[in-house]
Order: C-alpha cells, then sequence, then structure tokens
C-alpha cells in the first residue's frame, strides 16, 4: 500500500534494491534508474489499459526499441557502465539473437566509453526494422555481424568465445542474455506497477506472459515470491509448445522449431526454465544438475505426480496457433480499436480462455503483458487488411539511413580476429 503513491522510477528503485547489497550507493542507484526511464516515450512507463471488468493490457514497449527488454537492458547497461569507470575496467559484450535482444542491448550500450558490442544475428533471418534497428546506430563501439547460419550457428559462436578463457579473460567478455539476473531484476518491476496500479487491496493477480525463453514470466514468479499476490500465472506460447506440454503432462521434450508469426518465442530450450526447476527441486542443485544432463543425453525428461501439481498451483499454460493470433488481433481491432503485435496477442488470447475458464474466480484481475510494438511486424497486418496508422519515433527514417554491417562466414578464427582488431 506504501508503493501506491510512488512514480514508476521510484517504485523500480525500491523493488530492485535488496538484490543491491552494497554494490552501489543509494543516491547513485536512484538516478541511474530515474535516467533511465525518464527516456521513455509515455509518462507512465508502463501504462494500463481496460478491455473488460477483469482484463488489462500492460504495455511495456514504450522503451527506445519498442519492446519490453528496453525495460531492463537500459538499466544493465548503465550498471555496466557504472561499474567499469568506477574500476578503470573495460569489457566486450558479445551477444547472439534473433529479434529484440540485439536492438536492445545495442541501443543500451552504444556510445558508452568502457563497453565493446558484438552482436551476431543469423544472415537473411531477422525482420528488416530488427536487422536496420541494429545496423543504423552510429556509435563507434558496436558491431552488428550477419553471420552466415541460423540463430543456433550464432549462439554457439558466441559459446565458443566463451569458451577459449584465454580470449575472455583478455578482452574481458560480458553476456548480455537473461541468464544474466541484472536482465531479469528491472523485470519484477512492471509487476509490483501493474498491482500497485489496479489497488491490491481488494484483487488477487492473474498475468499472462507471452513466453519463450522463460525470462519474463520467471520475473513474475520472483516478484510473487517477494510478496505480491500473484494467483495464477499464465505461460501462453506459439506453436513452438514445449512449455506447455510441460505444464500439462509434466515431461519437457524437445521437438523441432517452427518459425511463426511471433518469431521472438520460437525457442526450444528456456534457458531461464532451470531456476524454476531448481526450486521445484527444494533448491537442490545436485538433483537439478541430474534433471538438466538427462534432458541433454536424451532430449527429454519428466517430474513426479507431486511436483507437476505442485507447478501447477501458480502456473497455467496454453500455446496459441499462428490462425489463432491472427484471429485475437482481428478481434481486438475491430472491438476495442486496438492493434496487437503477434506476441501481445498471444497472451491477450491466453487471458479470454482463462478467463472463460472454470478457474476463473470473481476477484481476480487478469493483466496480459504487450510486449512489443505493433509496428515491429508490419507484415502480419497486411494480411489482416489493418493500417498501422502511424510509424513510431523510433523507427522513422530507419530506410534512409546507411546500415553499417559486417558480413562473416561462420569461421571462429575471423571472427576472433575481427574482435581483437576492433578492441
Ligand atoms: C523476448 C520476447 C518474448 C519472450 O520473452 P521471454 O522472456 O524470452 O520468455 C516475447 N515477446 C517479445 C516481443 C519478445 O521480444
Amino acid at each position: 500500500r506504501a508503493f501506491g503513491s510512488l512514480s514508476y522510477p521510484e517504485l523500480a528503485a525500491e523493488v530492485m534494491r535488496p538484490f543491491l547489497g552494497d554494490t552501489i550507493t543509494r543516491d547513485v542507484f536512484d538516478h541511474l534508474v530515474e535516467a533511465t526511464y525518464r527516456q521513455f516515450t509515455h509518462p507512465l512507463v508502463a501504462p494500463l489499459k481496460q478491455f473488460e471488468s477483469n482484463i488489462w493490457l500492460m504495455e511495456l514497449f514504450h522503451g527506445p526499441t519498442l519492446a519490453f527488454k528496453d525495460y531492463a537492458m537500459q538499466i544493465l547497461g548503465r550498471l555496466f557502465d557504472q561499474a567499469l569507470l568506477a574500476r578503470g575496467k573495460r569489457t566486450t559484450i558479445v551477444g547472439a539473437t534473433s529479434g529484440d535482444t540485439g536492438s536492445a542491448a545495442i541501443e543500451a550500450c552504444k556510445d558508452r566509453e568502457a563497453i565493446d558490442v558484438f552482436i551476431f544475428f543469423p544472415k537473411d533471418r531477422v525482420s528488416p526494422i530488427q536487422q536496420r534497428q541494429m545496423t543504423t546506430v552510429e556509435a563507434d563501439n558496436i558491431h552488428a555481424i550477419a553471420l552466415e547460419g541460423t540463430f543456433d550457428d550464432c549462439q554457439d559462436m558466441v559459446k565458443a568465445l566463451f569458451n577459449n578463457l584465454e580470449f575472455r579473460d583478455k578482452y574481458a567478455l560480458s553476456a548480455i542474455n537473461s541468464i544474466n539476473w541484472a536482465r531479469l531484476m528491472p523485470q519484477i518491476v512492471y509487476y509490483f506497477w501493474a498491482g500497485v496500479s489496479l489497488g491490491l487491496n481488494e484483487r488477487r493477480l492473474v498475468f499472462s506472459v507471452p513466453s519463450g525463453n522463460f525470462g519474463n514470466v520467471f520475473s513474475a514468479y520472483a516478484a510473487k515470491k517477494m510478496g505480491l499476490p500473484i494467483e495464477k500465472l499464465i505461460v501462453a506460447t506459439n506453436s513452438n509448445d514445449i512449455l506447455t506440454r510441460f505444464f500439462n503432462t509434466g515431461t519437457m521434450e524437445i521437438r523441432g522449431v517452427q518459425p511463426s508469426i511471433s518469431p521472438s518465442m520460437d525457442i526450444q530450450v528456456s534457458s531461464n526454465f532451470e531456476r524454476l526447476l531448481f526450486d521445484l527441486n527444494s533448491r537442490d542443485g545436485a538433483s537439478t544438475n541430474k534433471i538438466l544432463e538427462i534432458f541433454r543425453s536424451e532430449g527429454k525428461f519428466s517430474v513426479p505426480e507431486e511436483t507437476l501439481m505442485e507447478a501447477r498451483r501458480l502456473f497455467d499454460a496454453v500455446s496459441v496457433s499462428d490462425m489463432d493470433t491472427l484471429g485475437r488481433i482481428s478481434t481486438t481491432y475491430k472491438e476495442k480499436g486496438e492493434i496487437l503485435d503477434p506476441h501481445t496477442a498471444i497472451g491477450v488470447e491466453g487471458a479470454y480462455r482463462f478467463a472463460s475458464s472454470a478457474s476463473m474466480e470473481s476477484d481476480l484481475s487478469i493483466v496480459s503483458l504487450a510486449c512489443a510494438h505493433p509496428a515491429k511486424f508490419p507484415d502480419v497486418y497486411k494480411k489482416l487488411d489493418i493500417d498501422l496508422t502511424e510509424t513510431p519515433a523510433a523507427l522513422r527514417g530507419l530506410f534512409e539511413k546507411t546500415e553499417q554491417l559486417h558480413h562473416f562466414d561462420n569461421n571462429y578464427d575471423q571472427i576472433t580476429s575481427f574482435i581483437s582488431s576492433h578492441n
């Protein structure tokens, strides 16, 4: 209740403070958080829109690259800078991306003195807008690399660089994927923001979260652990439904990735799921590790019935086909005049399905997360005859700018010598 009067940056500082220890002073951190969210384009930072008496949409696309990744990446970039300048050190960030992570990281780290950034993306497999968001940023410390290969090749390249310990230490490599806790920590904040905005006294919360790597929904789980009265978390996936199958059957099993109209969720192995598994295993590292070894070698594992029941107390899961995603975009446009991006539409579809299910009780409020701005995925709307009325400022002029782009074969030696000569 005491959080009720705080602005978004004030709330953010309060929610993140317990994780900081004495690594950064209060004044410096408060200032950093304030500076981060001051440059978001909506005064409320994460505004809520009401769709039904018990369904809301929380917009998380008001940062510089128009996806929710900005809410954490913008903090992470500043924390890196702060820590490195204080110690007189530099770091080299290497990352792989299939969509929104690359541009968010580039935007967060451009022109930071102590950071060099190398982002690998699969050549011709990201959308033209996503590519240009990465390649038209004019900053000497940013290097966007189109690799001949798939997203998996890009990720393998990053792993290979980290596994060369001499290289790793010489260039002080750092990661920007959501395995880094500082990517999840700032995402906890907007769940509290939703709760505080809706008035926590009378309501119990349900969140519907479009999910791929399980990072965003794990942040919701962390919010619950911190005391937010969350009743249910709906894990909403596209046809790549490995998470949904797990929550329905207790078995996690790898199948091939199918391309969908929500590409940022085209993922097989969700790296943050390991964090939940650890908790479900009573935080026993050794037994968690055993399960993951089985998963790596056999491509599947199962948990006991009690563990599944425990997980299902909090988590519910839905898988939404491309056709149902397009249907939800159309319906929402006709009935509410709102254009949903395809990832967001999957969460909203999950919210409506839950609202009409037997689990729905009268004092529950469902908040569905809007993960990206529709203008990032213009092709989807051509099929539906929906006019994207205005291009957000962040995307204007992208196609008039010159691209700064490096092409490489999937060749380890060429990549290491490129990084060495640009450091
Ligand atoms: C990253 C992303 C997701 C998936 O989030 P996870 O944290 O990986 O589960 C969903 N939608 C959009 C638009 C994204 O950029």
